[in-house]
């Protein structure tokens, strides 16, 4: 359960480089934001860990530029006087900075020198800012210094231009990279987190209403203009998982999408975790809401089916030519049939099953041609076997018995689980702090519904034909719940269906 958990709860390995970066560094004519002008904008543009883009320009500050600082950055006025100016530039830059965590060395003062460029230019600017010398000073306390110099000299950063407004950025950019390598992921998210205030809910979400969600387990559901679903989430702490999508420190590019877009936030409470899970499961599938991109693949689904034995010892086929395994492909909208054959795998594609079996046979020297995966030869052996990748069950080398029996032996791991009850159960289960207990029906890995009451049961139990869909994800959370180590509550249903069946 516990890779479940994190992905759906969106903890990003690194929060830093999850979110959406712009490292920015600026040269300018002097220290004062509001008398002195920009003479150099660098910004580098980091989505999920990459560099996306890399932009620099001049600008022309309409003033002269001092001499000290001219023969400190190399930037003369005469380089700039062709320049465009900054009110020129700021549609552009607002544009690529939007959104975007602003990081810069000392950030105050570049921060300050483009929100009042900005405003001179008739913009509003705002961001959440990271600086760097704050950062290193909380990953790095044992060193006196955090000025530039120091940071290159303490890490052998590489600095193609110092004091020009790139050159410093891309030494940002390494110190990051350095940091997270040398003091891990876990700190600097921490000394990030430090650094960054919490945002406050989306303006369209009324406080009340979320403080009304309880803290117990659940669905919520996101709802965008008109209604639209934006996303349906589950959790054990409803009201503590829906505020984490608007207070997390560092929020993925989605995240931010979802606060912005957010009008509504509803919910369903359920007694348990199983419950919000296969709710969850269910419900993005009919609501199919817009940010809802694991839950909501659905398609052909493809499993590679070994045939009985028999077909294989047929002798009016040629011994080479015996296929023991034949590729199957199910559609996701009916249930299995569990007609002895031997199932393994759930595969998104036929091309992924064939995939898997390719590289299942360069592993165990199994026989792509006696598989049926490659055309027969005339003459017994394979092609691979001349390679040494069969072991030969073509040439006679190995019996189709023990060939077969390695097979199944490297499917194994993959084996689909059979469903082990001879027709539908109900697992229990009950709220923690409500004693309010429900009963989840299954049969055959489908989830037909929850009932709280013996007449709901009768329902679900006689409509059991109609509502049988299997789901490739319901299937995996159920086989996960129902291992012993769980002690689910299970009911065998199979009695009970049948007098359903027949009232
Ligand atoms: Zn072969």
């Amino acid at each position: 359960m516990q890779a479940v958990d994190s992905e759906q709860l969106g903890v990003q390995a690194n929060q830093l480089l999850a979110s959406p970066l712009a490292i920015i560094d600026l040269e300018t004519t002097g220290g004062h934001a509001h008398l002195d002008r920009i003479t150099e904008i660098a910004v580098i543009e980091v989505d999920a860990g990459v560099i996306t883009n890399v932009w620099q320009t001049l600008v022309n500050p309409h003033t002269g530029i001092p001499p000290t600082i001219q023969s400190l950055t190399g930037i003369t006025n005469a380089m700039v006087a062709d320049a465009p100016s900054f009110a020129t530039l700021a549609p552009d830059l607002l544009e690529r900075l939007t959104n975007r965590i602003v990081i810069a060395h000392n950030v105050r003062f570049d921060y300050g020198f483009l929100k009042a460029a900005f405003a001179q230019a008739g913009l509003t600017y705002q961001a959440r800012t990271l600086c760097t010398v704050r950062l290193s000073r909380a990953l790095y306390p044992a060193s006196p210094r955090h000025n530039l110099d120091t940071l290159i000299a303490r890490h052998q950063l590489q600095c193609p231009a110092r004091h020009r407004a790139l050159g410093d950025a891309q030494v940002l950019w390494q110190f990051l990279q350095c940091a997270l390598s040398e003091q891990g992921h876990r700190a600097v998210d921490a000394a990030v987190r430090a650094q960054l205030k919490q945002p406050s809910l989306p303006p369209a979400l009324d406080r009340a209403q979320i403080d009304a969600i309880p803290d117990a387990p659940g669905v919520y559901f996101f709802y965008g203009d008109n209604d639209t679903p934006l996303y349906i989430g589950k959790s054990i702490h409803l009201r503590s998982r829906v505020l984490s999508h608007f207070s997390a420190d560092l929020r993925s590019s989605r995240e931010m999408q979802i606060a912005r877009a957010v009008r509504r936030v509803d919910w369903i409470r359920t007694a348990g975790e199983l419950g919000a899970l296969l709710k969850e499961a269910q419900l993005v599938k009919t609501h199919l809401p817009i940010f809802n991109r694991q839950l909501r693949r659905t398609g052909t689904l493809t499993s590679i089916v070994l045939n009985p034995r028999e077909d294989s010892t047929n002798t009016r086929v040629a011994p080479h030519a015996h296929r023991t395994v034949q590729l199957h492909i199910e559609d996701l909208a009916k249930p299995l049939d569990h007609s002895g054959a031997i199932r393994y795998g759930l595969f998104r594609s036929k091309r992924t099953a064939l995939n898997t079996l390719r590289t299942l046979a360069d592993t165990h020297q199994l026989c792509l041609q006696t598989l049926g995966l490659e055309q027969s030869n005339t003459n017994g052996a394979c092609f691979r076997h001349q390679i040494q990748r069969c072991a030969g069950v073509c040439a006679g080398k190995e019996s189709a018995i023990a060939h077969d029996t390695r097979l199944r032996l490297a499917l194994s791991a993959m084996q689909f689980v059979r469903w082990p009850w001879p027709g539908p159960i109900g697992i229990r289960e009950q709220d923690q702090t409500t004693e309010h207990e429900e009963m989840h029906v299954i049969d055959q890995w489908c989830y037909l519904g929850t009932a709280t009451d013996d007449t709901e049961l009768q329902t679900l139990l006689q409509r059991r034909q109609l509502s049988m869909r299997f789901d490739p994800d319901q299937y995996k959370l159920l086989v996960r719940y129902l291992t012993p180590a769980r002690r689910a509550r299970v009911i065998d249903l199979h009695e009970h269906a049948q007098q359903a069946q027949a009232a």
